[in-house]
């Protein structure tokens, strides 16, 4: 676990947690659900900007399983996804402020 360079809430950095697939091939990072305890927020590359957002909620691994094989990585995001501060300025995915 190591603090989130992006995502600060209140006065303390977000936790980002990193997990290893076990072939190694990929490394999935997480940012804690702020609405329930019981979920993760996963991030990953904005189909658009590819900056790294958060693009899924997942609680178990079969979540995780299901975002690996969707085709549309953004369908079915959560509401972080769109208001991420790491979007780039002229994502077409993001809801600009
Ligand atoms: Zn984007």
């Amino acid at each position: 676990m190591i603090d989130d360079p992006q995502r600060v809430s209140g006065a303390v950095r977000g936790d980002l947690l990193i997990v290893a697939d076990p072939d190694g091939a990929h490394r999935w990072r997480f940012v804690p659900d702020l609405g329930t305890a019981k979920s993760w927020l996963l991030l990953d590359e904005c189909p658009d900007c590819t900056a790294l957002v958060p693009i899924s909620r997942i609680a178990t691994r079969a979540d995780l399983g299901a975002y690996r094989d969707t085709d549309d990585p953004s369908d079915g995001s959560p509401d972080e996804f769109y208001t991420d501060p790491a979007h780039h300025p002229d994502c077409g995915l993001a809801a600009h402020s």
